[in-house]
C-alpha cells in the first residue's frame, strides 16, 4: 500500500471581489485578526487585502459574541494573530459561506507521493489522505502522481469514489498493471 498525502504549501488566496478595483483576488498575507470589545460583546474579524490595490477588508469571524462564550486560548490566539488559528478560520467552510468568498488553491498545495518500488507486484493499492481540505479531482491527482495520461487513468484505475468529482476527503484506489 502506498500512502499519498495532499497538503497545503501556503494559505490559499480568496476569490473575493474588491469594491474599489473590481479585482477578484485577496490574500490574508501574514494573517491578522482585529478584535473589538463592545461591553460584554466581542467582534472578531480576519483582515484580508486585495492583491491588486491593497485595499483591506474585514471578514466577520464572530459578530457580537458574548466574551464568556470564548475559550481563553482561542481569544489569546485572536489577539496574537496565531498563524494556526488564521489557517483554521480561513479554511472553515462556514467563514467562506458567511462572507461570500471561495478559496483559490492554485499553486498553494502539493502531493507527497513516495515512488512505487521497482518490481512491486501489480495491482498497487494507494491511499490518499488530506492534511488540508484542498479540493482535487481524483483523476487529475492520480494522473499527476503516477505520471499517467488521463486515458490510462480511466483504463487502469479502480477507485472507490467518482474520478471526476472534486473531493477533499480521503479515498483509495488500485492501479492495475499496464500492457
Ligand atoms: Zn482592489
Amino acid at each position: 500500500m502506498l500512502p499519498w498525502v495532499v497538503r497545503r504549501t501556503r494559505l490559499p488566496l480568496l476569490s473575493l471581489r474588491c469594491v474599489d478595483c473590481r479585482s477578484e483576488s485577496a490574500t490574508t498575507g501574514e494573517g491578522r485578526f482585529r478584535v473589538n470589545a463592545n461591553g460584554k460583546l466581542l467582534d472578531v474579524w480576519l483582515l484580508v487585502r486585495c492583491v491588486s490595490c491593497d485595499r483591506t477588508s474585514k471578514l466577520t469571524v464572530h459578530d457580537r459574541a458574548p466574551v464568556r462564550s470564548f475559550d481563553p486560548a482561542e481569544l489569546d490566539g485572536y489577539h496574537a494573530n496565531d498563524p494556526e488559528l488564521v489557517a483554521e478560520r480561513l479554511l472553515d467552510p462556514l467563514l467562506a459561506r458567511h462572507n461570500r468568498f471561495t478559496l483559490d488553491w492554485k499553486g498553494a498545495w502539493r502531493l507527497d507521493a513516495p515512488p512505487a518500488r521497482p518490481g512491486e507486484a501489480w495491482p498497487v493499492r494507494v491511499e490518499v489522505a488530506f492534511a488540508d481540505p484542498v479540493p482535487v479531482r481524483p483523476e487529475r491527482l492520480i494522473a499527476h502522481g503516477l505520471g499517467l495520461s488521463r486515458n490510462e487513468v480511466l483504463r487502469r484505475i479502480k477507485c472507490d469514489v467518482p474520478l471526476h468529482r472534486p473531493t477533499s476527503t480521503g479515498f483509495a484506489f488500485t492501479v492495475m498493471a499496464g500492457d
